[in-house]
């Protein structure tokens, strides 16, 4: 039979349901709540939100998740027009009552005549005569179906503390005082022996950068994270500054192998790395800066690394239990696992992050599924776009990271930094003067987002 089976009706299946159904292909949409609940959920209502109301920045000509809600909306997405129907004022955001956003999806799908709604967990894989499936299980995924998961991509972790270092974009950080390097110049697979971004430090820095990243607010545990493990070992940066003044100095801040080209004479007490996050070289990673400081004492401690005064973070550090696929490795340029095609995956579980970017990958992802449905392939969508960009990052766009053992690939929210960089970026305004500082990065995002709304146009199109 041609029936799509979509396991979890959260953000992603919710919408991925909507879409095969849309197609004129019959769905079943699984979902285990309120048999079995996670350990954020409250409601057995479709697509709750378990924490925020907000769908964030909904201004499509300047900010990249304004930019997906704009193609979403271009591609009939139920999350977007149930969001749109329950706005609550919010500034430049898109924010939403959430019982009445949740009680829109749950009424539309339990109206539609493809969409038949199955109560009850998926406790293992799918059964074998499941062919089209679409797992959208999201962070807080079930453990008996994320064990399964875990077998067959033999991965030896797949829920876990998600420690994240900060990521910065690029063009942000002050290169008059940074500069590239590798330690001793070492040239890995694939660099130059310039691949790291280095910040110099004096010792009075290091002392007062210690001393704050001691005493910066972080954030607690939850009671239900205390018994998942830490992902790879990584410990949280300031875990490590209370250990000892010099344990970050002997640590990932190392002042050896490295010569600052400004300043040649001076050794530097402790340096801070940055490593390249994706294949554009647009985003860099502070190397071992995983954290649970809070957000504003991230951005106000990590400005006072010299070089990093004005960056501009596309994520800011975290700690918190997720599950996600190591998907550029396990799942093909369609979403599927590779190991086992019929099993297509969207919504966090894929490594994109946040609502939004969830919901967005389950629309694709039905659509995909929908096209399998028919006998059809459909093309991906175009790189220009924020959802081409979403999935260039899911399905590839990220780098393998040059020390074994670590892992570049996180989940992201969907910024500028993943989208190529403009062939022609503006450099005059239409007046003829030229632009200046941050006029650029205006008008670069403007004329990316144009360019994104014609390509989706022409790719809906054909
Ligand atoms: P979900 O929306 O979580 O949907 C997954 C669904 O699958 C759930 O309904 C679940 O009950 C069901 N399910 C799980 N296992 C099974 C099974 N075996 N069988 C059947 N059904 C199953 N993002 C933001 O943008 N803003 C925020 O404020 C925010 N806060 C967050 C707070 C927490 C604690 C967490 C964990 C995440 C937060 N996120 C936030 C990220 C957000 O959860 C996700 O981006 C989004 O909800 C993920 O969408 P999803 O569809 O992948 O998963």
């Amino acid at each position: 039979s041609n029936i799509v089976h979509v396991i979890g009706a959260g953000l992603a299946g919710s919408e991925a349901a909507w879409q095969v159904a849309k197609s004129g292909v019959p769905v079943v949409l699984h979902e285990m709540r309120p048999d079995r609940m996670t350990e954020a959920h409250r409601t057995d209502g479709l697509a709750e939100l378990v924490c925020s109301n907000s769908f964030r920045s909904d201004d499509a000509a300047n900010n990249a998740v304004g930019l997906l809600h704009a193609e979403m909306r271009r591609l009939g997405s139920l999350i977007m027009r149930a969001a749109d129907a329950n706005q609550v004022p919010a500034g430049g955001a898109l924010a939403v009552d959430r019982d009445g956003f949740s009680a829109a999806v749950t009424k539309a799908l339990n109206d539609h005549p493809l969409i038949e709604i199955a109560r009850g967990e998926v406790s293992g894989l799918p059964p074998a005569d499941w062919s089209n499936v679409i797992v959208a299980t999201g962070p807080l995924t079930s453990a008996p179906l994320a064990d399964a998961i875990r077998e067959l991509t033999d991965e030896n972790a797949l829920a876990f503390f998600d420690a994240i270092a900060p990521i910065v974009h690029r063009e942000s950080i002050d290169m008059s005082v940074a500069w590239f390097q590798s330690r001793y110049d070492k040239v890995g697979p694939g660099g130059t022996g310039a691949d790291y971004i280095n910040c110099p430090m004096t010792k009075e820095q290091y002392d007062g950068f210690v001393a704050a990243l001691i005493a910066g607010e972080k954030t607690e545990f939850k009671e239900w994270e205390t018994n998942t493990p830490y992902f790879d070992g990584c410990l949280p940066i300031e875990v490590m500054a209370e250990r000892g003044p010099e344990t970050l100095r002997h640590g990932p801040m190392k002042p050896v192998g490295l010569t600052n080209p400004h300043d040649p004479t001076t050794k530097a007490y402790a340096i801070v790395q940055l490593r390249q996050d994706n294949k554009l070289g647009t985003l860099y990673n502070i190397v071992g800066f995983q954290t649970k400081l809070k957000y504003g004492e991230q951005q106000r401690i990590f400005r006072g690394i010299p070089g990093l005064e004005k960056a501009e973070f596309a994520r800011l550090g975290g700690l918190h239990r997720n599950t996600f696929l190591n998907s550029p490795k396990l799942l093909d340029g369609q979403l599927r696992l590779r190991a086992q095609p019929r099993l297509r995956f969207a919504g966090q579980m894929t490594g994109c992050e946040g609502y939004v970017e969830s919901a967005s990958v389950g629309l694709i992802a039905g659509l995909y599924a929908a096209a399998d449905a028919r006998g059809e392939t459909l093309a991906s969508p175009p790189a220009t776009t924020a959802l081409g960009s979403l999935l260039g990052h899911i399905t590839g766009g990220h780098i393998e990271t040059i020390e074994p053992g670590t892992r570049s690939f996180q989940p992201m929210n969907i910024n500028f930094g993943l989208f190529p960089p403009l062939a022609n970026a503006p450099t005059k305004k239409p007046d003829g003067t030229r632009l200046r500082g941050n006029e650029k990065t205006v008008a670069k995002k403007q004329a990316m987002s144009a360019l994104a709304l014609a390509d989706l146009d022409r790719w809906i199109a054909d």
